[in-house]
């Protein structure tokens, strides 16, 4: 099974807890015990942003031990430092927002690809790769269909508006009067800075932001 690595924990007894993104669109909780005690085995490569090949048994287990496990890719220099695990945590953002339901093949593509073209201190190339990663997420979770109303009231939404995760387009008004975790609203900043990255020049106008929308889906689905 490929995977990406998103999260990594260090708990007792020196074992590591990971939290995986599959190849087959699911996020899965791997655990490697006593490998941080271990003097035959190195914990440092299994880093959040590395794609592994793991061999695993008992699929169906909520925390499952992988037999085997080999690196296929890492974005890191070979002097990786703490600056750079902080530059991809930021690309791994969005894979905090999935649930253990869903299942999104495509998205595991588009992150290994990202992680492919990660050069780690071109600064310039990481925000844009980020931005793409951001767009694709969003569209890959169905969000970039959202409509200029909010689905609550059907107002037009203003710059206040915010984007759940589940319910959708959601005005100011609404927010305040509807329970919501903060944690399942994405952030505006995805959706803005992932929208001007494909634009032309950057700016749009109420008038014409349905059209650049559906521009903007137009281009996904035919660059993906
Ligand atoms: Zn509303």
């Amino acid at each position: 099974m490929h995977a990406v690595i998103y999260e990594r924990n260090e708990v007792e007894n020196g074992t590591l807890l990971l939290k995986v993104f599959t190849q087959f669109g699911k996020i899965k909780k791997l655990k490697i015990p006593g490998i941080l005690k271990s003097k035959t085995r190195n914990a440092y490569f299994l880093a959040p942003a590395t794609l592994w090949e793991f061999t695993i048994s008992g699929n169906e287990r909520e925390v499952v031990t992988p037999k085997e496990y080999t690196l296929i890719h890492s974005p890191y220099s070979f002097e990786s430092s703490y600056k750079e695990l902080a530059s991809i945590g930021e690309v791994l953002k969005p894979m905090n927002y999935l649930k253990p339901d869903l299942e999104i093949i495509p998205l595991f593509n588009d992150l290994s690809k990202i992680l492919y073209n990660w050069k780690c201190g071109d600064k310039l190339k990481e925000i844009t790769l980020s931005n793409q990663f951001y767009l694709k997420f969003l569209f890959r979770m169905g969000l970039l269909n959202f409509s200029l109303q909010c689905v609550h009231c059907g107002k037009i939404l203003s710059d206040q508006a915010r984007y759940h995760l589940f319910s959708g387009s959601i005005c100011n008004d609404c927010i305040k009067e509807q329970i919501y975790r903060e944690n399942e609203f994405i952030p505006n900043l995805w959706i803005n800075n992932g929208i001007n990255e494909i634009s032309n020049n950057g700016i749009f106008t109420e008038e014409n932001e349905m059209d650049y929308r559906k521009r903007i889906i137009h281009y996904l689905k035919s660059s993906i």
